[in-house]
Parts: C-alpha cells; structure tokens; sequence
C-alpha cells in the first residue's frame, strides 16, 4: 500500500503582519511539506478574537505569496469552526474527560494558598483541581481537560525532529487545563488539535516557543482517539532584549518591496535554518532558491535526527 502524503501546515495567529521570525516557522514548514513532496496547507488561527487585527490575515496571506509560498488548498479559519470544536468538547465530556469549572483567578490563588504551594507555571497558576468534583453549586465558567485519567498516564514523551527526546507530564506540570475560556473563546489547544487532525496533518513544524504546548496537544489527541503527527520546532530569532522576536522587542514588518528585498528577506529567514544564502543573478536566484533548499532540507531530515547546521 502506498503512503499517505506528508501534510504540513502553517498556522498564524492573524496579530499582525508577518515578521522575520514567524517568517522562518512559514518557511520551514513549507520547505519541509515540499521535501517530502506533501502538501502545504494554512489555517489562520483567528479564534482569540480580541487580539485579531481585522486585514492581518490577508496581509499575511499576500506575504506568503510574494515569497513565493502559496498553500496548496483554500485557508482554513478557525473562527468558521466551532461546530468542530463544540463536537470534540461534547466528546470529552460524555467520556468523562472534561468537566466545568467556577473558578475565577482570584478562587485558584486562594485554594493554593490553603495548600500551601502556590505553584506557578509561565505566569499561570497551576490549577488545584477544585472542579473536578462538581461545581459546589457555582456557575460554570470555563471548561477544563481531566489530565488524571485512570486509564493513561499523563506522563507524555515524544520525540521532537530537531530537539530530540522530550517529555513531561501533563497533570504534574501543566495541570487541567482550559478547553473552552471563561470568556466563551476556545482555547488553542483545543483548537489547534481539532484542526490538525481535521486537516490530515502529519507534520507540525513551528517555533520553538511553541514547543511546550506538544505534551499537552498529545494528551488531548490520545483523549479524542486522534492520530499523534510528528514534530520539529524550529529555532526561534530573538529580539533586542534576547527574548522571541515580536513587535514589542523591535520585530520590523517584513520588506518585501521588490524582488531583491524579498530575496533578502528569505535569505535571513533562511540563515536561520542554517540554509545557505541563495547568491547569483536575481533570475537565477529566484528560479533556483527553491529547489536548492528544498533539496538541502530533504538531506537534512533524511536521518534520524534533523540536522540543524550547515548542510
Ligand atoms: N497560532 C500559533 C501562533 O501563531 C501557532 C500555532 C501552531 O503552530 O501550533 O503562534
């Protein structure tokens, strides 16, 4: 039986315009998609409704095209798939997975405080389980994943393609965590692992930032029956303050004015992936960049492990 094809994605939240750093997670899943000879698909990740920025999305989409990048269906928007979601929420919470939760911030502080172990996680309040025995009579705010569940371990390990073995677990570390916000929003993790299987993906390439969300992602598509894809996080461009480049530490909008600038463009984004630079006449650059890096992409993940250097 011949193989499924290889389907990648790039998945941008519609924050803004692209920059040099979400330019080389675009970059790096299309190069990927097209070594494998899959498919490249796009999904715009608009379902946090409040920090969507109305036109960002077709501004990406044309960037994606001037660097030559087109996705090889229609783009997928998640703000037209609550259905999906409320189906996979339904699912979880017949199967006992997920359940309703009261608490407000304020509620987590002070159940932790009683413990004694405020445990904090990235910022975040790592939630003490109050809810899963039943709202005590308050409404429902937000939903929650159950990450104790008696027939799997919330022990997840994986191997990334290019950081290698990982692992965590989920109800230690992480905790229950939120499916559907309190604000009525559906959380990303809920959406983004809804979407990938929905879309058939078998290859996730996105930025490292984005590398800790996996175990938590694997946990819900083992608790919704769904297939694992692979993983690689790419190395992420840092901004002036070493931190993810983003608009507040100095990310400029890309410049994609004319063929040279993008020809720069890539090639920085490329430099990133330890690509070489695409050199010679113009014509022949753009004729040739292509398929020279995707030639050196396909070398570079053809072993076990992705080879991030200098191919
Ligand atoms: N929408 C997310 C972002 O722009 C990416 C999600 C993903 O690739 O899983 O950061």
């Amino acid at each position: 039986m011949s193989q499924p094809p290889d389907i990648g994605r790039f998945a941008p939240s519609p924050t803004g315009p692209l920059h040099a750093g979400s330019l080389v997670a675009a970059l790096a899943s299309w190069l990927d998609a097209r070594a494998h000879g899959g498919q490249w698909l796009l999904r715009i990740e608009d379902v946090d409704t409040p920090r969507c920025v109305p036109g960002a999305a077709d501004t990406i989409l044309q960037q994606l095209a001037t660097c030559g990048m087109v996705p090889d269906a229609p783009p997928v928007y998640q703000s037209q798939r609550d259905a999906l979601y409320q189906q996979a929420l339904d699912q979880l919470t017949r199967a006992g997975l997920a359940y309703p939760c009261a608490c407000t911030r304020q509620d987590i502080a002070a159940a932790l405080a009683v413990n004694g172990h405020a445990r904090e996680r990235h910022g975040e309040l790592i939630y003490p389980g109050t809810c899963r025995s039943g709202l005590h009579g308050k409404p429902a705010r937000a939903w929650r994943l159950l990450t104790t569940q008696a027939d799997q371990s919330a022990d997840i390990t994986w191997t990334d393609r290019r950081l290698g073995l990982k692992t965590q677990n989920v109800s230690e570390q992480v905790s229950d965590f939120v499916l559907r916000r309190a604000d009525g929003l559906w959380a990303y993790q809920l959406a983004v692992v809804v979407d990938d299987a929905a879309q058939g993906i078998t290859n996730v390439v996105r930025g490292e930032d984005l590398a800790d969300n996996t175990a938590r992602q694997i946990l819900l598509q083992r608790a919704l029956g769904l297939p694992t894809p692979r993983y690689l996080h790419t190395p992420l461009v840092l901004g002036s303050n070493g931190e993810k480049l983003s608009k507040q530490n100095g990310a400029q909008a890309l410049l994609l004015s004319d063929p040279l600038a993008v020809l720069a463009t890539m090639n920085t984004a490329a430099a990133c992936l330890r690509l070489p630079a695409a050199s010679g006449t113009l014509a022949e650059v753009l004729a040739q960049w292509v398929q020279r890096w995707t030639a050196q992409w396909a070398l570079k993940s053809s072993g076990e492990r992705f080879h991030h250097s200098p191919a």
